[in-house]
């Protein structure tokens, strides 16, 4: 990785670190970090001449080798001081980061998904979810529908709140990206779908768009885990969140075996926050708010909960597990003690 010594390089200086890459048959990827940019190098990238040549250029600050699997993700690379952003909102720098909104977007009843939408908000919420396309285990329940990209896309329209949808191909990553959503999510079916990874960050590369990457649900390691956030990274966008949903064998009553336990060792590992989501690992309204706890005692960033005015109207997973709006604003009010006191002498 090269770290240049101003943000970032001027047209030249990357055309003469290029020229030198090229030379051992390897190219440049502009990353664009919060506050600076750095340089990752592809291809076989541990070729001492090169380094030297590199490091050398009077622009260069240092050129790092990393060994790590996951070069760009790891803390010691130079996107340690990055921070990712959504909206207005910097994750998990003063308080908890909250992505609410109900599981899935009914498109025959839009008054629920806005009025939840503004419900949500004024509970406290920096961010809406919602699912337009929707992965099932049966094959013959309700899969999602288009319109209901308009819907949420109207929702934030009228709160002012960023969006998150989920993607799982191609063409609904065009239409999510196109439509400018906030924080496209990666599912736990494709959490290890690597083409997709590339893809996501293939597209989003450059721009603000946030990355929401859940974890493989068949107890996928952390490690395993953080490599898969590097192949978005390493396509150019490095505002990703990691999303601990829990994992399957699940923990008899639970839905999942909850797992926020793991977010020391993720945030040991990476600069990436962690958002975790409660709804999904426990799967019952009533276990939301301790599993939420739970996850900000560990060392979470944020949560992503999933909050309907009316569970038992919603469709997807909100009848089971989705809380309700006044139940959302006491668990944030909650949580955002609990981070006060993590960080008591
Ligand atoms: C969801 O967020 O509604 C969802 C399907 O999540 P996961 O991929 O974690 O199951
Ligand atoms: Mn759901």
């Amino acid at each position: 990785m090269i770290i240049p010594k101003a943000n970032k390089l001027s047209t030249n200086e990357l055309k003469e670190v290029e020229a030198i890459a090229s030379d051992f048959e390897c190219s440049i990827l502009e990353i664009q970090g919060h506050n600076r940019c750095v340089y990752a190098i592809l291809g076989d990238e541990g070729r001492e001449v090169m380094f030297k040549r590199i490091a050398g250029l009077s622009f260069i600050s240092k050129v790092e080798m990393i060994e790590s699997p996951y070069k760009l993700m790891d803390r010691r690379s130079g996107l340690a001081d990055h921070r990712v952003q959504v909206g207005k909102t910097e994750v998990g720098k003063e308080e908890p980061f909250f992505i609410a909104g109900p599981c899935t977007i009914d498109p025959n009843n839009p008054n629920l998904y806005l009025e939840s939408a503004h419900a949500i908000k004024e509970a406290g919420a920096h961010a809406l979810r919602g699912g337009v396309w929707k992965p099932r285990t049966n094959p013959y329940s309700y899969q999602g529908d288009n319109q209901s990209l308009e819907i949420i896309l109207q929702a934030r329209e009228e709160t002012g709140l960023p969006i998150d949808i989920e993607v799982m191909d191609s063409e609904q990553l065009k239409l999510a990206f196109d439509a400018k959503v906030d924080v496209l999510q990666i599912g736990t079916r494709n959490a290890l779908n690597y083409s997709l990874l590339k893809e996501v960050g293939k597209l989003s590369a450059g721009s603000d768009t946030t990355v929401l990457l859940k974890r493989g649900r068949h107890v996928g390691s952390p490690n395993e885990f953080i490599a898969a956030a590097e192949y978005i990274v390493a396509e150019g966008n490095p505002n990703v969140m990691l999303c601990p949903r829990g994992t399957t064998p699940h923990l008899e009553g639970y839905r999942n075996h909850p797992d926020e336990s793991i977010t020391p060792l993720l945030k040991n590992r990476t600069w990436a926050p962690v958002v975790v989501d409660p709804s999904h690992s426990v799967g019952h309204a009533d276990f939301v708010l301790a599993c939420s706890l739970a996850a900000i005692a560990y060392g979470a960033d944020g949560l992503c909960i999933e909050s309907h005015i009316d569970p038992s109207k919603g469709i997807g997973d909100d009848p089971k597990q989705a809380i309700r709006p006044e139940k959302l604003g006491e668990l944030i009010q909650s949580c955002q003690a609990v981070w006060k006191s993590r960080y008591l002498p």
